[in-house]
């Protein structure tokens, strides 16, 4: 809840205002898991709040975790599963979390968009990824790209955000949390309300390619997220990175690199390349290293700042494009042994 829903709720159980604060202090900075830990408030006033609201903390059904260290968590969470990974190296430890469970927009290349959309989840259910998992104080960085498309659900991503960032709430910086998107309706607002980092799936830098592999592009097409994204000042607090992920003989020519650069031309932003990690029965396949290289060299040689991200657990399926409610499915057997 955010500082103004805790407002109503300290109303609800007959406590002064101010107790708004005072009740977001616990649930967010000392992170109590009960009601009657809440000690500055009166008893009878902490039993009316246990009777009447759940601390929502719900812990993962399951994990398992990859050679590299990488941990996918499975939680329950709006009547399905969804998942999120945990991603460890050297001091910087992230945290990719869902949005929703399953995803509309059906990316060519994407099992969420494969098992088709479930559930938005509450910003209640984003926040328990990222407090309920045992590695929760050594978070460093929040990226939204796990299961769903943040602007799908914006209200609560919005949400979730403001709880995240503010000072009433965890005061995280929002230096520190991307939310990736492959362009929608709620961008917009994200840009407006919130100053976290974007990044944004590109894929393709014209139409006819890019809506052969994400039919969002007939809804909100390319050139529009560049138009919006150029009103905006990234060049300072924020940061704005494009993820471009190569495809053997579909976007991986020097041809293509140009037409990326040119399309990027005078917006300060860095590209992200991604192998493609494949997923079956798709026309789709990816690249050497070799060619990946080349590509980054072609862009860094514009002008363009680009770098080959690093896959992380691809073996326990939690690599970019790979996290699927069918692999919670797969677990739910050993749920509550
Ligand atoms: S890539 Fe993102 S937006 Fe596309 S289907 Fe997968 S989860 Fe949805």
């Amino acid at each position: 809840m955010t500082l103004e829903e805790l407002g109503s709720v300290a109303g609800e159980a007959g406590l002064p205002s101010y107790s708004a604060q005072q009740i977001a202090d616990w649930l967010y900075k000392k992170k109590v898991t009960s009601v009657h830990d809440m000690t500055n408030l009166p008893a009878a006033r902490r039993t009316y709040l246990d009777e009447h609201f759940e601390m929502g903390l719900t812990p993962p059904a399951d994990s398992v975790k990859s050679a590299d260290g990488t941990i996918k968590y499975i939680f329950r969470a709006s009547g399905s599963f969804v998942e999120a990974v945990y991603i460890p190296s050297g001091e910087r430890n992230t945290l990719c979390v869902s949005s929703q469970a399953g995803c509309k927009m059906s990316c060519l290349f994407c099992m969420t968009g494969r098992q088709g959309f479930t559930a938005n989840l509450t910003a209640g259910e984003i926040i328990n990824q990222i407090q309920s998992i045992p590695e929760a104080e050594t978070i460093t960085n929040i990226v939204f790209m796990g299961m769903g498309e943040p602007f799908d659900n914006t209200n609560e991503v919005l949400k979730a955000l403001n709880i995240l960032t503010r000072s009433y709430g965890y005061a995280w910086s929002p230096k520190r949390i991307t939310v990736s998107t492959v362009g929608a309706k709620g961008l917009k607002r994200f840009l407006d309300e919130s100053s976290c980092n974007l990044a944004v799936s590109l894929h393709a830098s014209n139409t006819k390619e890019r809506f052969s592999i994400m039919p969002v592009e007939k809804a909100f097409p390319v050139y529009k997220v560049i138009e919006l994204v150029k009103q905006y000042d990234f060049s300072h607090q924020r940061r704005l990175s494009f993820e471009y992920i190569v495809f053997k003989d579909f976007n991986d020519s020097p041809s293509h690199a140009t037409a990326l650069a040119a399309l990027l031309k005078g917006i300060p932003c860095r590209v992200n390349l991604i192998r493609y990690h494949a997923i079956p029965d798709t026309p789709l396949a990816c690249v050497d290293m070799k060619k990946m290289e080349a590509f980054r060299d072609a862009l860094n040689m514009r002008g363009i700042v680009c770098t080959i991200r690093l896959s992380r657990g691809e073996d326990i399926s939690a690599a970019c494009g790979m996290l699927s409610s069918s692999h919670a499915n797969a677990v739910e057997p050993r749920i509550g042994r």
